[in-house]
């Protein structure tokens, strides 16, 4: 589960988020690409090639859409609790 704590500086507010690879619990992004190569509206990538939330989605196709991620993202460091 992605700690909440550890949110990536650069995301835009709201509910789901990227956690920073700094994250001291390890779940911090591994910059391995699924997130924003998946959904490139809603995540991009930072100097290093970690993630951050770009924009929030709205309508259900769109959460829907960021959920695939979150649940792909072989970290677990996206989250939608935020
Ligand atoms: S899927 Fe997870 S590990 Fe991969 S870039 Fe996105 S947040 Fe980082």
């Amino acid at each position: 589960m992605a700690n909440k704590e550890a949110k990536h500086a650069k995301n835009i507010d709201g509910k789901f988020y990227c956690t920073d690879p700094d994250d001291e619990n390890g779940e911090g992004c591994i910059a391995c690409n699924v997130c924003y190569t998946g959904a490139p509206d809603f995540f991009g990538e930072d100097e290093d090639g970690n993630a951050f939330v770009i924009k929030q989605p709205d309508s259900d196709d769109e959460i829907a859409l960021c959920m695939e991620q979150l649940e792909a993202c072989p970290v677990a460091s996206i989250g939608e609790d935020g």
